[in-house]
């Protein structure tokens, strides 16, 4: 429909980006491909100057298709339609863009004007994998455009960059470029790694780590970055590339990805798996925590608030070396259950979860036994009990909950009998 609706106009459509590359690779490995993200790029003049061919295109497909929802961004380049499917099920973005940025007429038919406008478009992205073009207008629908090489170095699994500059234009490319070769299981081509290389030597850095950074929009773009890899599986190999590229000290300076770091990493790994189920805990986020948290105290929470954290992360991250100092002081003193309770429960899980890392064997072993048994644990009667029971509700009651659970907790009582006889005492 949306070819035809270019066609219609006279101009042509192009499936873009992450879609051309993902319908390739699946196609050599013969597996099936769940596309959930289109990028299309429409080629095309309007009329008025103050409405973008892929916005009309996205118009003219939302009356089609009325059950998408339309966004149209920036003045009048792009738009994106939006498919909610069943709620189980995925949705389908489409995001439609103008390939020109010059808004003049030209004879659509012209293939060589169409050609060097497909190609600049092109052009500005990162990688040659992801800077293929599939048309999807006549004639020659069907046909991939491939100005940069970016199907021999598919089929070569290597991850090359575009120009020379990328990455000091865009630290976060090195981020991309990690995430992709990781994910597919491609290399970093020689050339591309030393334009890294390059750009980390020249301080690249500076850019996205410095406090009171004059470029947010490179921060949230890193923080994004770092959100995609940090929730993909292959999170671990990823962090160890970034770190082989020098690529970490774009969260900051001095951020290495040393033996205890990984140490630290891995055991969250485990943590997580046993944690999942919190409906609070975001995984990514807490594992982004613990790279920031292996920092000096004095950088946590400026590095935190470059990312752009939200406000509990970074306060945590600013109150962590007192609270991991209280906790290791205080711990090793509480002999009974109870007590362990009593000094935990005042911090929230992600706390503990960095206190736990940091911490020695015995420290984790009884923030694990907190969390995972103790925590869950309840005084074996409730307050409607102590009312069956004669009790006179008041203040009191709140005394006689924590006593219960205290005497539950460090096995003084088992059943209900003994804690009615507990309270009886
Ligand atoms: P994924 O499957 O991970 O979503 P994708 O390639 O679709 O991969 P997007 O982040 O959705 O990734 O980006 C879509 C396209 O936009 C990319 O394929 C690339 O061509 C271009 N692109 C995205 N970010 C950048 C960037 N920082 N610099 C240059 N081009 C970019």
């Amino acid at each position: 429909k949306a070819s035809q609706a270019a066609e219609q106009r006279g101009w042509h459509l192009y499936l873009v980006g992450g879609a051309v590359r993902d319908l390739l690779l699946s196609e050599a490995a013969t597996s099936t491909l769940m596309i959930t993200d289109i990028d299309l790029v429409v080629d095309g003049f309007h009329k008025s100057a103050d409405v973008g061919a892929g916005v009309e295109l996205a118009k003219a497909l939302q009356e089609i298709y009325p059950q998408a929802r339309l966004d149209i961004h920036g003045a009048f380049q792009t738009a994106a339609l939006l498919w909610h499917k069943d709620p189980e099920l995925d949705s389908l973005w489409v995001d439609i863009a103008t390939a020109r940025t010059e808004f003049y007429p030209y004879p659509a038919a012209n293939p060589e004007v169409e050609a060097s406008s497909i190609r600049q478009d092109l052009y500005r992205r990162d990688f040659t994998i992801n800077a293929l073009a599939l048309r999807l207008t006549s004639p020659r629908a069907g046909e991939l455009m491939d100005f940069f090489g970016g199907l021999l170095d598919l089929q070569a699994k290597q991850i090359r960059v575009l120009h020379a500059n990328s990455f000091i234009e865009d630290p976060t490319r090195i981020f991309r470029g990690v995430r992709f070769a990781v994910r597919f299981g491609f290399q970093i081509e020689a050339q591309t790694a030393r334009y890294i290389n390059y750009a980390i030597h020249s301080g690249v850095y500076d850019r996205t780590s410095q406090e009171n950074s004059r470029t947010p929009a490179l921060q949230t773009r890193l923080k994004a970055e770092l959100k995609h890899i940090l929730e993909a599986p292959y999170w671990l190999s990823a962090l160890q590339l970034l770190e082989q590229l020098g690529a970490l000290k774009c969260i900051h300076h001095d951020l290495q990805l040393d033996g205890r770091l990984l140490r630290k990493l891995r055991l969250l790994e485990r943590c997580l798996h046993k944690f999942a189920i919190q409906e609070t805990l975001i995984p990514w986020q807490i594992s982004l925590e613990v790279l920031i948290a292996h920092l000096d105290g004095k950088y946590r929470e400026k590095v935190a608030k470059n990312l752009q954290l939200p406000d509990d992360s970074i306060t945590r991250l600013k109150k962590l070396s007192q609270t991991t100092s209280e906790v290791i002081e205080l711990l090793p003193n509480c002999q009974f259950p109870s007590q362990i309770v009593n000094l935990l429960r005042t911090y929230d899980l992600e706390t503990l979860i960095l206190i736990a890392l940091e911490g020695s064997c015995l420290i984790r072993k009884q923030i694990w036994k907190y969390l995972t048994t103790w925590a869950n644990i309840q005084p074996l009667l409730n307050g409607n009990d102590l009312k069956q029971l004669g009790y006179k509700p008041g203040p009191q009651y709140r005394k006689m909950l924590d006593d219960l659970l205290a005497a539950t907790l460090d096995a003084v009582i088992q059943n209900r009998e003994e804690a009615e006889g507990f309270l009886a005492q």
